[in-house]
């Protein structure tokens, strides 16, 4: 039977916030009066998580738990569990606490109102470090002004979404869709809910910068061409500075003026060196995301799904290395 609601958890590694998360969770979900389930989506984690989600797993009938064969990051588990849950509504939520679970009966009852979204937003980031505040200002701003989508500043993956939002999400042939941007660009009927944004329960961040970087390039290259305009614009404006050059350096010969030059020459041919390999690099990243889509390879296999058991018969829910444990 489908539940009201569904709330799907990416789990990396997390074996130190597991227990919190179904202690404070738990409480939430058995008191909202709907049938749920705890999608958690263990996204190939190499600790004792998959030995800690058995055990609850054991003591929580609501619970499920799928495992990815290999670490496919964060969106593509939030969009394997968005493939595999069944509720009418569906939230997804971090398992580091850092997104309150106390906001769910606030963002089932505003979309009850007749809302098929509702983005959680985070209304003081102060538990975040200085580094991760200024980048992520500058991230959603940068990003919105590039995609001209309406998403919400400030809302990161806390966000309750309809059966109908959910199928339209599954239904994307995208690849390394970054959901917080491709969610509002669909535009359903959307609400918000402002929370306070907690420090990590336990455990360290999974989110090393090259993740942040790689997550910026797919939001961008995900919705705007704006920057492979840039490289056109780039270009003209070095070509108008090669004919000003020019012009001067024939009026200075014909005044019988030599040239100063060699600084200026190796600059110039070091800056437009730079010029072009950037404008090859943000090129690259288009034609890099045009091969993976043409590719159409998953971004996430599934090994075991506590519902329906082990995909293969050699799938166990638990990974080779920690069964040995
Ligand atoms: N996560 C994941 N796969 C990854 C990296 C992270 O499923 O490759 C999960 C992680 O377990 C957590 C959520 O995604 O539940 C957000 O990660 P994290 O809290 O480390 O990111 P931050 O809050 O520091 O941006
Ligand atoms: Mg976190």
């Amino acid at each position: 039977m489908r539940p009201e609601l569904s709330i799907v958890v990416p789990v990396y590694n997390e074996e130190d916030v597991l227990p919190l998360l179904a202690q404070r969770l738990r409480p939430v979900a058995d008191g909202l009066g709907a049938t749920y389930e705890v999608v958690t989506v263990d996204d190939g984690s190499t600790d004792s998580s998959p030995v800690v989600l058995q055990r609850l797993l054991r003591e929580w009938p609501e619970l499920r738990v799928v495992r990815l064969r290999a670490n496919a990051g964060h969106q593509a588990a939030i969009s394997a569990g968005l493939a595999t849950a069944r509720g009418a509504y569906v939230v997804t939520l971090d398992a580091d606490l850092q997104d309150p679970p106390e906001v769910i009966p606030e963002m089932l009852a505003r979309a009850r109102q007749g809302v098929d979204v509702v983005y959680g937003v985070r209304s003081d980031r102060s538990t975040d470090s200085p580094f991760k505040r200024a980048s992520a200002w500058a991230f959603y701003r940068v990003i919105r002004l590039l995609s001209g989508t309406g998403a919400q500043v400030d809302a990161g993956d806390y966000r309750l979404m309809s059966r109908a939002t959910v199928d339209a999400v599954n239904a994307l042939p995208e690849h390394h869709r970054v959901l917080r941007f491709v969610v509002p660009a669909l535009g359903f009927p959307s609400d918000s809910v402002t929370y306070r944004r907690d420090e990590r329960a336990a455990g360290r961040s999974k989110y090393p910068l090259a993740a942040m970087i790689r997550l910026s390039l797919d939001s961008v290259t995900g919705f705007s061409t704006a920057p492979l305009r840039f490289a056109t614009w780039l270009g003209l404006l070095g070509g108008a500075a090669a004919f000003g050059l020019l012009a001067y350096a024939l009026i200075a010969s014909a005044l019988g003026q030599a040239l100063p030059g060699w600084t200026s020459t190796v600059v110039a041919v070091a800056g437009v060196g730079a010029v072009q390999l950037l404008c090859l690099g943000i090129l690259g990243e288009y034609v890099g995301r045009m091969y993976a889509h043409l590719q159409a390879r998953p971004t996430y296999f599934v090994a075991y799904d506590s519902l329906t058991g082990p995909v293969t018969a050699a799938d166990e829910p638990l990974p080779a290395e920690s069964r040995q444990a």
